[in-house]
């Protein structure tokens, strides 16, 4: 009996087991679609395929439940979980989400990545910044380390993710040092006075306090006239040499009442211009016969006759701005003031600054007496310290008193004419006589073989005697 109620009981879990088979054949299936799991860089936005029902082997509508905390500003791992009720049943899937940084953090050095400086000098930090995607400025957890020719930097961000950067130091130094020569650097000096010298001071982009090291090779003979030169040579710590020359032109004034000079040589000078009228006319003859001339310029006349003197060859000297003998002859800083002024007119037209003068009156003039006592004295001595050279004359044409007849201006001038000495020729371009005359001249020294000349730097000046 018992033994029958067991087989019963059997045959009936035989059965139920059957069924159950049977109708689990009829349930819908959840399957993940894609991988279960997914790395994500972080603030990288996604969607992620979900799941999908099938039954009988077939894909079906469903209604799917997802549960996710996904969050991919922030780094860590999460589960989307994706909920399918059928019935009383509840399946599920799940997938693994891992939200992650794997940049490496950022360095930009301030300066160069490859930095040159001096041999002797220790490297200053330009700075640098650090910065990640994930945990922003890091640039206070930078690392630096550094060798004889290499400045590494190197930082670590909060997922591990590193990044070095090198900076290369280069020690070396091939900029030659700068002599700059106080003073000018063409100077003139009369012969039988002692040579000054100026002086120097040098400039280097590493070594400091070079100026002690210069050595000046060169010597003047102040008691001959020639030109001379001295050169000043200086060599950094790093060997990168420099030189510069002076050149010392040592002269003989040559005194109005003796005859010296270039022989057989007329300089025509030409005061107190430029004349809108007259200059034109003189400018004119010389062009026709291309003699150039030495026009010791005011700030009258207009400035397109400086430039029409400078453009045709000759030499543009300076007189004094004013030629007022009140404002020159007050104080040697009044005579300055104003001579600069017109330096500076010439300089602004024609690009140069000439240093070639002559004095309103003359060196010898008395009526600067009046202004000041042994003013002429003073500032002939001044003007050659400052670079300038002041020239008189030696042959007067009459023209700005003596006489106003052109023929009277001619005998003046050629009567004098010398072939043995230079011939400075006083004359103003603001005199009609003077315009009327000139031709003439030139005609008269061409045919006897004298030759015309405009003053450079280097013609000898002629010198009058000084009366104050
Ligand atoms: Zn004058």
């Amino acid at each position: 009996m018992k033994k029958k109620v067991l087989i019963c009981i059997l045959v009936l879990l035989f059965i139920f087991e059957i069924i159950l088979n049977i109708s689990i054949l009829f349930f819908p299936k959840i399957k993940l679609e894609g991988d279960s799991y997914i790395k994500v860089p972080v603030f990288e936005e996604r969607t992620f395929d979900s799941v999908s029902i099938y039954r009988f082997g077939k894909k079906i509508k469903a209604k799917i439940q997802e549960k996710n905390n996904v969050d991919f500003k922030k780094i860590g791992k999460y589960e989307i979980e994706y909920i399918y009720k059928y019935g009383m049943i509840t399946m599920k899937k799940n997938r693994t989400i891992e939200i992650v940084d794997e940049k490496e953090p950022t360095i930009t050095l301030k300066g160069d990545k490859e930095k040159t400086i001096c041999p002797n000098a220790i490297y200053e930090e330009e700075g640098y910044e650090a910065k990640d995607n994930y945990d922003g400025d890091l640039t206070d957890k930078v690392i630096v380390t550094s060798t004889e020719d290499n400045i590494t930097y190197t930082v670590v961000d909060s997922s591990k993710n590193k990044t070095e950067v090198t900076r290369t130091i280069k020690k070396e130094d091939k900029e030659k040092p700068v002599i700059k020569l106080k003073g000018n650097a063409t100077v003139y000096m009369n012969v039988n006075t002692p040579y000054k010298e100026e002086g120097y001071i040098v400039e280097d982009n590493c070594s400091k306090d070079l100026t002690e090291k210069v050595t000046i090779k060169g010597v003047v003979n102040t008691f001959k006239v020639g030109s001379y030169k001295k050169t000043y040579t200086v060599r950094d710590e790093s060997g990168n040499e420099a030189s510069v020359t002076r050149t010392i032109i040592v002269r003989n004034p040559t005194k109005s009442s003796t005859c010296t000079g270039k022989a057989g040589v007329i300089y025509l000078t030409f005061d107190d211009g430029p004349n809108a009228v007259y200059t034109p006319i003189i400018l004119d003859v010389l062009k026709k016969y291309n003699v150039k001339a030495t026009f010791f310029v005011t700030m009258a006349g207009p400035d397109s006759l400086i430039k029409r003197e400078h453009e045709e060859g000759h030499t543009v000297a300076l007189h004094t701005a004013s030629h007022n003998y009140k404002t020159v002859y007050s104080s040697v800083e009044g005579y300055f003031d104003d001579l600069i002024k017109v330096q500076n007119r010439v300089y602004n037209i024609t690009g140069i600054r000439p240093t070639l003068i002559r004095f309103p009156g003359g060196s010898s003039n008395t009526v600067s007496r009046n202004y000041a006592k042994g003013i002429m004295s003073i500032l002939a001595n001044e003007v050659e310290d400052r670079g300038f050279i002041y020239h008189d004359w030696n042959i007067s044409s009459g023209d700005a008193g003596g006489t106003t007849d052109p023929r009277t201006e001619y005998n003046n001038v050629v009567s004098r004419l010398s072939k043995n000495c230079s011939n400075v020729i006083l004359m103003h371009d603001i005199k009609k006589h003077t315009s009327l005359a000139i031709e003439d001249i030139i005609k008269y020294g061409l045919e006897n073989g004298y030759t015309f000349e405009a003053m450079t730097p280097e013609t000898d000046p002629v010198h009058q005697t000084i009366n104050n």
